[in-house]
């Protein structure tokens, strides 16, 4: 079914500020679910629907998949899509503002597919990372440089809060790149998939709300040293400063974008213990 032609029939129209640009090349919607992993036990949950080309892709293998939607003119297209499919359901909710330990209760575990509407890529991604208990990981086409920033490794200009938060729950991989050219419309940028397995190689931290203090205050100011964003952020002196990083083991004068995830953790151990 061409997507262009079941939008059109329903009188819809794109809207840009919720980044409606949608996918319909039936071999990349196939790439993503394997990407993901989905299999016939998986409960999948999707932020955006769209026009419902993943969602059906998704619904065909998994055992139930839950999607979100904004657009209320979606709906028709979205019946006529999803069509004879018993597993796939459609919530026409805003997804920031909808109440995910309610629906993580409902859910049990699940994972997360989607091609997210770019404009709320990072807060989306960040509400799993730091307040999901039943997510198991997530896989999402997000534009190319936000793939960078999820997946950088330390020391390069990518890295930064974003990936060293994620960093916590398991490791970010970029799969895939996808050429803008394969969406409708055409976005004036590149994209990529990002697979964020939960509990694979996380770091282990006493405190994980120290552990998100410590990167915040880190990253406040990327032209300071670590130790003046630390004194500033947890108000210590330069002495108690440095002491405590010495006996964290980094050397005076580090920036935080130097720092591994693995010594973000171990400064926030120290500074549990000592402050
Ligand atoms: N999954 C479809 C696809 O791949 O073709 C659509 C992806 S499109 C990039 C993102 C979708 O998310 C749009 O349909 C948009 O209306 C929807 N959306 C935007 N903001 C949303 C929000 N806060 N909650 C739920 N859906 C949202």
């Amino acid at each position: 079914m061409e997507i262009r032609e079941v939008l059109a029939r329903h009188g819809f129209f794109f809207k840009k500020q919720y980044g409606q640009n949608f996918l319909s090349d039936p071999n990349l919607l196939s790439a993503i679910a394997e990407d993901a992993g989905v299999g016939k036990d998986s409960c999948v949950l999707e932020i955006g629907a769209g026009a419902g080309a993943l969602t059906r892709v998704l619904a065909e293998r998994a055992r139930r998949v839950v999607s979100f939607e904004i657009d209320r003119a979606l709906q028709p297209v979205l019946a006529e899509m999803l069509a004879g499919l018993e597993n796939a359901e459609v919530i026409f909710a805003d997804f920031e503002k909808y109440d995910l330990a309610a629906l993580e209760e409902e859910l049990g575990d699940y994972i997360v597919v989607a091609n997210l509407p770019y404009y709320i890529t990072t807060p989306v991604v960040m509400r799993f990372v730091e307040e999901s208990k039943n997510c198991r990981g997530l896989t999402v086409m997000v534009q190319e440089e936000v793939a960078d920033r999820f997946s950088a490794k330390e020391g390069t200009p990518d890295y930064g809060a974003v990936t060293a938060a994620i960093a916590l729950r398991g490791r970010a991989e970029t799969v895939r790149k996808v050429s803008r050219n394969l969406f409708t419309p055409r976005p004036n940028v590149d994209s990529a998939v990002v697979r964020i397995r939960f509990g694979e190689g996380a770091v282990s931290v006493g405190d994980a709300a120290m552990y998100r203090a410590v990167v915040r205050a880190a990253f406040a100011s990327r032209r300071k040293t670590l130790e003046n964003n630390l004194m500033a952020a947890f108000r210590l002196s330069r002495e108690r400063a440095r002491e405590l990083l010495a006996l964290t083991g980094i050397p005076e004068g580090v920036r935080g974008e130097t720092l591994s995830p693995a010594m973000f953790a171990k400064l926030s151990d120290v500074l549990s213990e000592n402050i």
